[in-house]
């Protein structure tokens, strides 16, 4: 029938263009798009919105649904792209799994992702957090204020590969202001700061730039800075008892449990995950969160200085004679030494597998002299 013929590719074109929509809403790009392409013929595109103990929470286009990695993942080469995280983008076959789980066929590249080390005494690599355009650092300006957590914040922001910026709340609470302000902004290194009170819902509107239409935010600070408040006022809904709840328990325990992705009314995506609240350093580079370190470094004498205990340092010259902050440089050299001490546990471990290898390949190998013989 000429008729259907003519309705079938409209209503496709009109289908497509939804479902485009819809997964745009949920941060899905043109790279993401082209990464997908090879599995569009057994599976749809879907983000991870949520991880339980290795099945995960799928919207889709048009559904959602929970699966399981597919064993072929299972047994990718780098350890850290076997598993999904929240956040991460997945081509997934709905029903394909066992029992009315959809299995999860691929993991598209990440645009940016945070690790955390796994608990104990492994250097493994965890992913608690993928995809990420921008991470709220959150600090109070209440007696917690701390601006060396700032650099470690940053540092870990920058490295994660996400946009950072800078959220300081309870200014309510603030000692001067002013002060503190100034402060901030020496450590910053470009990064823009936000001041407000989430408790008196001043200033929170100002962070919904970040919440665009596909745009995804994390949160990073420590426990009580009003994280979960902030989360409840850009939410907008009442889930402000949330806080109330924790204050009255009376072992001061936390009973916010979300790990999720959260879909705001406005357009924007949360990631609100404990992992990705509490990070620790992991590996990278300082360049970003001490760019003034990093400039002032032109001007030392050995091009590989590490501003410890070399001559003719600029970076120390300069925290002598006022030009930098020596505790600024104190806390550059703490983190310097936390990420070449996470270094040197990488290479060991990378050392062990290697000699695990060497052997069992050796031992293949006497294994065919002894038949050969
Ligand atoms: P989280 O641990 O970072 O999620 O922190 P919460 O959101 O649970 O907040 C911890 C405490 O700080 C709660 O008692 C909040 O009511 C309070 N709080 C949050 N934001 C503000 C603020 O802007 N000013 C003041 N004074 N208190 C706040
Ligand atoms: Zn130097």
């Amino acid at each position: 029938m000429p008729l259907a013929l003519g309705v079938l590719p409209r209503f496709v074109a009109l289908h497509c263009g939804v479902t485009e929509e819809r997964l745009r809403a949920l941060g899905w790009d043109d790279t993401f798009a082209a990464a997908f392409a090879p599995y569009a013929d057994r599976s749809v595109p879907g983000r991870v919105t949520l991880e339980h103990q290795k099945i995960y929470r799928i919207s889709t286009a048009d559904d959602e649904i929970l699966a399981r990695v597919r064993g072929r993942l299972r047994h990718h080469a780098d350890r850290r792209d076997r598993f999904p995280a929240v956040g991460d983008w997945v081509a997934v076959s709905p029903a394909a799994g066992s029992g009315g789980e959809g299995a999860i066929e691929a993991l598209l590249p990440r645009r940016s992702r945070f690790s955390r080390k796994v608990a104990g005494e492994t250097t493994e690599e965890q992913v608690v957090a993928a995809n990420i355009d921008t991470v709220f650092l959150v600090s109070g300006l209440d007696h917690d204020f701390n601006l060396r957590r700032i650099e470690r914040y940053l540092t870990t922001a920058w490295n994660g590969g996400a946009r950072p910026v800078l959220v300081l709340n309870k200014a309510d609470l603030a000692a001067d202001l002013p002060a503190m302000v100034r402060d901030v902004e020496a450590v910053a290194s470009g990064a823009p700061i936000h001041v407000m009170s989430s408790k008196r819902g001043e200033g929170v509107d100002a962070l919904l730039a970040y919440l665009a239409f596909g745009q995804t935010v994390a949160f990073l600070g420590s426990s009580g800075v009003g994280k979960s408040t902030l989360i409840n006022r850009l939410r907008g809904d009442d889930r402000q008892r949330t806080a109330e709840v924790r204050i009255s328990d009376s072992r001061g325990r936390h009973t916010t449990t979300h790990r999720e992705l959260l879909e705001l009314p406005g357009g924007g995506l949360l990631i609100d995950t404990p992992g990705m609240r509490e990070m620790q350093l992991w590996e990278g580079s300082l360049d970003d969160a001490f760019a003034d370190i990093h400039a002032l470094a032109a001007g030392c004498h050995f091009r590989d200085c590490r501003h410890t205990t070399e001559p003719r340092c600029a970076v120390a010259t300069a925290a002598e004679n006022g030009g930098l902050d020596p505790a600024r440089l104190a806390s550059f050299r703490q983190l310097q030494r936390e990420l070449d001490a996470q270094a040197r546990r990488q290479d060991e471990l990378l050392m062990l597998q290697d000699k695990k290898k060497n052997k069992v390949v050796h031992k293949a190998m006497r294994n065919v002299t002894k038949i050969r013989l």
